[in-house]
């Protein structure tokens, strides 16, 4: 069906698949013979309930979540994350971050307000255009937790492999690359992901915590919705739940299980981003501005070199019907986002469209 709709390359919140829009539309006034929406109904009542007790297992077997980690559920977006995981991580109050750039910037300031941040690699250098040596940190030895920003929503850059944290916890922030390919989640002592830019819409968080790493000791002051206990007792319902997110959720976890999983998502993220940066490196005008090894699948920044063509740029595409291709002002230049629910052909046309805007003005 032709809904006029853009190709939409927003960081977030983003594009969402079709089909599982199709299906929120045809729930919309009466859910399933409950004859009211999911905005309208009790959280207590036992359709809602169906309703994130089959999020929560879609996501398991998505993920392969092993038993004894829990799953959550949690308001206040990806940045609660910055001050929860300190407050309730931070056992000795020393933890060791890695700054890659503007989303792992954000987590260090936080932590800093709840304990001793020892950060032990940095690609501040270079604009965090690369993601520094990790193989031997100098990591404290009373360090509670090693943290990433596993995808670096701004800056473009993702890990090509995993930091060795000589048997501390790792904690990763997967909020840009969330689903976007296999993830073997035993080798996380947490992970969390801010929902609205590769899953559904705005407001919540998953967070999957190993069960020991939930405290009860934490400072009396920790506001009750800031313990990770709070949520893991209540089944993420202590108080009323984001219902909505959770069930659009639970619709995309579904989708991407009848697609194949993440790892057919994953073949079609890799071979996505290889259009664009096919592009990139065969461009005249265009330069994508990550070490090639580090290139996210996710987030592709890009310029021209020349502020006033790279808004003539935007402008262009804007007007083509591609939408939010913008940078982030402190990359500059333009950015496309192509999370899983942006289809191949939306990069083909995009690419398409730059490649005729570089004849026409090269
Ligand atoms: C968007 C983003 C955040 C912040 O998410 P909010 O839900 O807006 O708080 C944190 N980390 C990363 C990597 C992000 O992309």
């Amino acid at each position: 069906m032709n809904y006029d709709r853009s190709y939409n390359f927003s960081a977030g919140p983003a594009t969402m698949p079709e089909p599982v829009l199709e299906e929120i539309r045809d729930e919309v006034m009466n859910y399933r013979g409950s004859g009211m929406s999911v905005m309208e109904m009790s959280h207590r009542s036992p359709v809602y309930q169906q309703i994130i007790d089959e999020a929560e297992q879609d996501l398991r077997d998505l993920m392969h979540i092993p038993d004894n980690y829990k799953v959550l559920f949690i308001q206040g977006g990806a940045t609660l994350q910055f001050a929860m995981i300190p407050m309730n991580l931070m056992k000795n109050g020393v933890a060791c971050y890695v700054e890659t750039g503007a989303w792992s910037k954000k987590a260090i300031s936080e932590a800093k307000k709840y304990g001793e941040v020892h950060v032990a690699a940095s690609s501040k250098d270079r604009n965090f255009c690369y993601i520094p040596d990790c193989d031997d940190l100098d990591i404290p030895e009373n360090a509670d937790y090693v943290y990433i920003c596993e995808n670096e929503t701004i800056h473009g850059v993702t890990w090509p492999k995993l930091p060795d944290t000589k048997g501390r916890v790792l904690v990763s922030d997967q909020s840009s690359m969330f689903l976007s390919k296999p993830c073997n989640v035993s080798d996380y002592g947490l992970i969390y992901a801010g929902v609205q830019k590769n899953v559904g819409p705005a407001g919540m968080v998953v967070v999957i915590i190993r069960e020991d790493l939930i405290r009860e000791d934490l400072d009396p002051r920790t506001p009750v919705y800031m313990s990770y206990k709070t949520h893991a007792d209540n089944g993420s319902m202590y108080n009323t739940p984001n219902c909505w997110a959770i069930y659009c959720c639970g619709k995309v976890f579904k989708y991407l299980k009848s697609i194949g999983g993440l790892e057919e998502m994953e073949k079609r993220n890799i071979a996505k981003a290889q259009v664009m940066y096919d592009f990139l490196d065969s461009s005249k005008m265009f330069t994508g501005t990550v070490d090639k090894e580090f290139r996210s699948l996710m987030n592709i920044p890009f310029v021209t070199g020349d502020k006033e063509l790279d808004a003539k740029v935007v402008a262009a595409t804007k007007a083509a019907g591609y939408d939010n291709l913008k940078g982030h002002k402190s990359v500059g230049g333009l950015r496309a986002s192509v999370y899983n629910a942006m289809p191949k052909e939306g990069v083909e046309a995009l690419v398409e469209f730059l490649k005729k805007f570089e004849e026409e003005n090269g």
